[in-house]
Formats: structure tokens, C-alpha cells, sequence
């Protein structure tokens, strides 16, 4: 059975479809079966993965507006291990459509529980809104990893992020728990990025990882190669970071088993 992840910050830009495409990547190269779902319009993933949007056949969208069966819509990327759900720009439009849909909430949901039983691991990479994208995959995960960026504004927004979290507790899917919380883009010459890792510590107390994600230009320039950064520069410190969140992610799930 799998374990499925939302990949989850309102804010855009915090590193988390880096997150998604390079946690997801490192994880299945040591070996575990994956499949990330880019639910985000912008398909950032979906690219980041050297994936064409533009000769799909179907992608999410389909899945969510036209019941169309999610297994018909995963295709595998060139790594091995590693499967993709791709996103179009269609899902632009889809918090329209489904607001008058019956059940809108839960869409997603039903469909990743037919394919449990294929994967160890799904990652969902959710847009940065709380709109009913957003609201579907937290619907549907067992957990969220929230990604972190390292700047003066880091907090802004967080409460209002646990704030979703409790609503869809409450309300949708009460089993939803916290995977972990990732600091990303730390910058180790400033005062200000050695400050937010404390407040951000201190927020989220034992859910933080160790493993802080640094600002590197490698993992900036991959996506425009449609590559992971273990792929496009496997020495870089970029990649070196998420091999090494990989890990640790790995090793907090087998403890708690
Ligand atoms: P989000 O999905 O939350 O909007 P992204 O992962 O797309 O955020 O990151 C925003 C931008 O910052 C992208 O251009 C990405 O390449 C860049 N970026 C993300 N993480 C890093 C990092 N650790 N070092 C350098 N650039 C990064
Ligand atoms: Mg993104």
C-alpha cells in the first residue's frame, strides 16, 4: 500500500515542486516505487520531469473534471521507479468546473485509492492557492510535507496553512497528519536564513528535518533541462541535499513502522 504525500504550501515559490521533483526522484533511485501527481496548472513537475505537455493525450484534468480513470493517465518518466500523473493547463479552469460538481472535494481522493496498492510512495505537488486543486489533495494524502523557503517572511502565511490543515481535518480527512516540514533555499552566509531555521524550529518542533535544503544554482537551472538534479549534475550540492533528505525521510518512515 502506498503512502501518499502532499507536497503543500499556499505560498508559491517556497521550493516545492523542486521538493517534488528531486525528493521524489532520489527516493526512487534508491528504489522504491513512486508516482507523483502534478496538480498544479502551471505543470512545473510535469516539465521538470522532461515530460511534453503538449502531446499528452490526458492528464489530471481528466481525471478530476471527466472521470477519467487515473491509471489511464500515469505515464512513466525515463528514470526507473518513477511514474508521472501530468498536469495540462486546463486545471486552470478546473476550480470553476467543479464547483458545481457533486462531491467536489473528494475527486481526487477516490481516484489515487485505486492505485494504492502499486506504488510505495505518491507525491502530490499542489498549487500555490487553498482553491479546490488544493483542497482535493489534501482530501486525499495521508500527510503533508511543507516545504519552508529561508527569508524574512517565512512564517507569514503558516498559520493560515494549519489553519487548512485543521478545516480539511475536521471536515474531509481526519487521519491527515504532518510528514515533516523542509527548509529550502538556506543561505549560510546570512544571519537572517540561520534565524528562520530557529523560528521555524521553534513553530514546528519536532516535525523539521535535519536536512536543510541550500540555495543552488544547479537545482535552478535542472528543470530547464527537464531533469532531476541527481540526473543533470549528480556532485552538485543541490543534489547532494535532497540524496540526503531522501534518506532521512526514508529513515523516519521505517521507525515508524
Ligand atoms: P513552488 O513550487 O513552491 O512555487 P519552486 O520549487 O518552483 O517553488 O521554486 C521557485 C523557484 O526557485 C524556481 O525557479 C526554482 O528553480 C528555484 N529554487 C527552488 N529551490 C531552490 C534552491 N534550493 N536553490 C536555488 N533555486 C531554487
Ligand atoms: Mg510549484
Amino acid at each position: 500500500m502506498s503512502k501518499v504525500i502532499a507536497i503543500f504550501n499556499q505560498k508559491g515559490g517556497v521550493g516545492k515542486t523542486t521538493t517534488n521533483v528531486n525528493l521524489s526522484a532520489c527516493i526512487a533511485q534508491m528504489g522504491k516505487k513512486i508516482c507523483v501527481i502534478d496538480i498544479d496548472p502551471q505543470g512545473n513537475t510535469t516539465s521538470g520531469f522532461g515530460i511534453n505537455k503538449s502531446t499528452l493525450e490526458y492528464s489530471i484534468y481528466d481525471v478530476i473534471v471527466n472521470e477519467i480513470a487515473l491509471e489511464k493517465v500515469i505515464i512513466p518518466t525515463e528514470y526507473s521507479n518513477l511514474d508521472i500523473v501530468p498536469s495540462s493547463v486546463q486545471l486552470a479552469g478546473a476550480e470553476i468546473e467543479l464547483a458545481s460538481i457533486e462531491n467536489r472535494e473528494i475527486q481526487l481522493k477516490e481516484s489515487i485509492n485505486t492505485i494504492r496498492d502499486k506504488y510505495d510512495y505518491v507525491f502530490v505537488d499542489c498549487p500555490p492557492s487553498l482553491g479546490l486543486l488544493t483542497i482535493n489533495s489534501l482530501a486525499a494524502v495521508d500527510s503533508v510535507l511543507i516545504p519552508i523557503q529561508c527569508e524574512y517572511y517565512a512564517l507569514e502565511g503558516v498559520s493560515q496553512l494549519m489553519n487548512t490543515i485543521q478545516l480539511v481535518k475536521k471536515n474531509l480527512n481526519p487521519n491527515l497528519e504532518i510528514q515533516g516540514v523542509v527548509l529550502s533555499m538556506f543561505d549560510g552566509r546570512t544571519n537572517l536564513s540561520i534565524q528562520v531555521v530557529d523560528e521555524v524550529k521553534a513553530y514546528f518542533k519536532g516535525k523539521v528535518y535535519a536536512t536543510i535544503i541550500p540555495r543552488n544554482v544547479r537545482l535552478a537551472e535542472a528543470p530547464s533541462y527537464g531533469q532531476p538534479v541527481i540526473y543533470y549534475d549528480e556532485k552538485s550540492k543541490g543534489a547532494e541535499a535532497y540524496r540526503e533528505l531522501a534518506e532521512e525521510f526514508l529513515d523516519l518512515e521505517e521507525d515508524v513502522i
